[in-house]
């Protein structure tokens, strides 16, 4: 087969199984598997694959018909410029995670202690550290399977964070500076009318936030005074409706100059707040 034969049938194949962006995902997979950029695509449409290619493009076809997420198939997400290692223990990384990185690397100091709670494939923390190497990072994850991707993710990017297995803050010991996270935050019942590719393929325990979606905010926000530093801060990653409420919870425990950030689509995304012991 040639490359444009491949592309072709990639595309119409994704196409009838009702595959949204066919085109973008016949082609990414193609370039995966043959190393071939778009020029290369265009200059020689008519290169022939090797059989291996063509059975590995196929087969990865396949199971995108089935809705299994192209990053699952390639195995990396781009974030932050990084190429990041995803498999089914974690959640893929987000565009919309990266402006609560770049928050963070505005409004914190040199050397400045970085937790990173809930850190899945380890992109949030390992973003922080390759950005700004003086901070001093952990990430943390409830899941082996998780920690296993952020250290893979962690050595192969050389950022030297240290990981931690922990419910929450239960076995953080240590102050921070800075707490950041993108917990689960989807109420339980709304799972089920996500995409297949999330709803079946994505960690379960990565997007459920509980019977109202809040679960791991209360938590996270109730507890967090006692790991960060006076006039520590907070940054969470939140639903596109749940600004109101993360605003009075973040009030009630503490943290003033609350502020929620929105998104480019003008949806709640990110709530800041800095901590006030006394
Ligand atoms: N921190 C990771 C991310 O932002 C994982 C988040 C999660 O599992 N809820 O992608």
């Amino acid at each position: 087969m040639t490359l444009k034969e491949a592309y072709e049938y990639g595309f119409c194949s994704l196409t009838q199984a009702d595959i949204e962006d066919a085109r973008t995902d016949a082609f990414l997979l193609l370039e995966y598997i043959c190393h071939v950029t778009k020029a290369d695509f265009f200059m020689e449409p008519d290169k022939e694959m090797s059989l291996s290619e063509e059975k590995t493009y196929i087969e990865g076809i396949k199971k995108r018909c089935e809705h299994v997420p192209l990053q699952h198939i390639t195995h990396e997400q781009e974030f932050m410029g990084y190429s990041f290692y995803v498999d089914e223990h974690v959640l893929i990384p987000r565009m919309e995670t990266e402006e609560l990185v770049l928050e963070v690397l505005n409004q914190s100091k040199d050397g400045m202690r970085v937790l990173d709670l809930c850190t899945g494939s380890g992109c949030i923390g390992i973003a922080l550290k390759l950005q700004k190497p003086s901070l001093q990072v952990a990430c943390s994850d409830i899941s082996k399977q998780a920690l296993v991707v952020a250290q893979r993710n962690a050595k192969a990017l050389g950022a030297e964070v240290t990981l931690v297995e922990s419910n929450l803050l239960e076995n953080i010991s240590g102050e921070f500076d800075i707490i950041v996270s993108n917990p689960p935050y989807i109420p339980t019942a709304d799972i089920e009318e996500l995409m297949t590719e999330v709803k079946v393929h994505e960690p379960f325990s990565a997007l459920d936030g509980g019977e109202d979606g809040f679960e791991f905010y209360r938590q996270i926000i109730s507890l967090s005074p006692r790991t960060l530093a006076e006039e520590g801060m907070l940054f969470l990653e939140i639903g596109y409706d749940q600004g109101d409420t993360i605003r009075d919870i973040m009030s009630f425990n503490g943290f003033c100059d609350v502020v929620v950030k929105k998104d480019l689509q003008q949806l709640d995304r990110i709530a800041i707040g800095k901590l006030m012991k006394s």
